[in-house]
């Protein structure tokens, strides 16, 4: 099977901050993978505009440093990054000011799709609208990326997107969560709504839990200053564990299109309980490995902000009511691991004598590394020993299913970014999704800083606090391995 390569329309795409780490780790990276797969066309532009003072070869020069850092070496080709550096161009600006508005309003085209990624702080989002207004630059149909954090509370999110809807519609604004860009998580739609096998199965009465687990190796040193206003709830919780969870809880909407999608995601996240005090778990890492600890890392020795969250979630709807969602993410934990797994409930009765090898049948969605799915079933162990049981997985990893076209999965940046040209928003969050997200994360913060609560010490490269085990063991369930 050949992967399809579909050119999106001719455009330009002014990344703002287009000199900082995430443009050049992901975003110019990701635009040279899709120039190469032929997504862009040549008369396509990219123009980076930050407050560096460069012009369009001291770009270029960033730019293709950056591909020879973030691109791996086999897709790394002399000639197709000459081509795509001749549609790279720059304009030094300052977005709190007037400097370079009246430059990039020259550069830009009519009859393109133009487009406007703000890969700059948060504060500056409302700056830079205000301005490619004022300038008369962006248009009406044209669109406007932003990068996450989206708030750190609800107060800031409102005002965050009431700043933003003074300048563009709604349907102009496309709020990055780049876990919904990655193959694995557009994959979960497809399996539960174009097969009729788990639909029946996917609701309390035979799903018995369901886990969600983002593991990272690293901890926050370098950035811990920052890390420390957040914490994991913030940075990670509220964003894309939530959307990995509303993904799994939501009703098949009517239609594969943006707001219909987006309508069955909030009303999941609408119909979230507020989550009890004992159902939650923080925790902080220790020094290990030569590493420092969390404390260190953060610069303050007094910090109660959590590296580890676990929480227990209930969802009152007829689908969902009575199987919780563990939903865990920690820094510093013993592997690098993102995993969905649905665990289904026990067969009403056995007619096996020797049931002892019996295991529940698990559905686990592998978001990294190696993007897949698997599904664990019960078979007869093979051989003469009589009837033995034995779990086996049905391994779905698409790259080997598909063939080699497929053996590369893009970058969740590479797909989002296609979309915003093609004008798709289903994988962007709308603003009621984020308002509604932090109106359920916002008591569970308040209530642990009113508390005082400490999170616990956990030890670097295990899989996180003892409390978060008691979470699940209380239930009479263990959290899968970290590996
Ligand atoms: P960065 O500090 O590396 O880069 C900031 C960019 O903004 C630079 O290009 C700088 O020139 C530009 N800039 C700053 N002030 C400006 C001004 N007054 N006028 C014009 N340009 C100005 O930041 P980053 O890590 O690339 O992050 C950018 C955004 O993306 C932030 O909102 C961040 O939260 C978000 N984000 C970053 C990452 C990441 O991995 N770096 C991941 C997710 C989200």
């Amino acid at each position: 099977m050949v992967s399809r390569v579909i050119p999106v329309e001719p455009f330009d795409l002014v990344i703002f901050g287009g000199t900082g780490d995430l443009a050049r780790r992901k975003i110019l990276p990701g635009l040279y993978r899709r120039f190469q797969a032929g997504q862009m066309t040549p008369d396509s532009r990219i123009i980076g505009a930050a407050r560096a003072d460069l012009d369009d070869n001291g770009f270029r020069a960033l730019v293709a440093e950056a591909i020879a850092e973030f691109v791996p070496a086999e897709r790394q080709d002399k000639a197709v990054l000459g081509e795509f550096l001749k549609q790279l161009h720059y304009v030094a600006i300052d977005a709190k000011g007037e400097g370079g508005w009246p430059q990039l309003k020259a550069l830009m085209r009519s009859g393109v799709v133009q487009a406007f990624y703000f890969s700059v702080a948060p504060a500056l989002f409302g700056d830079l609208a205000e301005r490619l207004r004022a300038h008369k630059i962006a248009g009406k149909n044209d669109r406007i990326v932003v990068e996450k954090p989206f708030g750190r509370d609800l107060a800031t999110a409102r005002e965050l997107n009431a700043t933003l809807a003074r300048h563009f519609d709604e349907s102009q604004i496309y709020r990055i969560d780049h876990y919904l860009g990655k193959e694995t998580v557009q994959n979960l739609m497809a399996v539960r709504f174009a097969n009729i096998l788990f639909e029946p199965l996917w609701k309390a009465e035979y799903i018995d839990h369901v886990q969600i687990t983002v593991a990272e190796t690293v901890g926050v040193d370098g950035r811990g200053a920052y890390y420390d206003t957040s914490g994991a709830m913030r940075d990670m919780v509220q964003n894309h564990l939530m959307q990995l969870l509303c993904l799994i809880a939501m009703e098949p909407p009517y239609h594969f299109d943006p707001n219909a999608v987006r309508d069955e995601k909030l009303k999941v996240i609408r119909a979230l309980d507020a989550v009890q005090p004992q159902d939650i778990v923080r925790g902080q890492y220790l020094a290990g490995d030569g590493q420092g600890g969390y404390l260190e890392h953060s610069e303050n020795p007094a910090s109660r902000t959590e590296s580890y969250i676990a929480l227990k979630c209930h969802i009152s709807n007829w689908r969902w009511k009575g199987t919780p969602f563990y939903l865990r993410t920690g820094k510093r934990l013993r592997a690098r691991t993102s995993e969905i797994a649905i665990t289904f409930k026990e067969p009403p009765h056995s007619i096996f004598d020797d049931a002892e090898g019996w295991r529940e049948n698990v559905l686990v969605i592998r978001l990294q590394p190696n993007e897949g799915m698997n599904l664990m079933m019960m078979i007869k162990e093979p051989g003469p020993g009589g009837m033995r049981l034995t779990q086996v997985p049905l391994d779905m990893s698409f790259a080997d299913a598909l063939g080699e076209a497929h053996q590369e999965t893009p970058d969740a940046y590479e797909r989002l970014i296609m979309d915003v040209i093609r004008g798709n928003q289903t994988l962007f969050m709308r603003g009621d999704e984020v308002e509604a997200a932090w109106a359920w994360a916002d008591p569970i913060i308040t209530g642990w800083e009113s508390r005082g609560d400490k999170p616990q010490a956990y030890d670097a490269g295990s899989s996180g606090p003892e409390d978060a085990l008691m979470l699940m063991h209380r239930d009479g369930r263990r959290w899968r391995d970290i590996r």
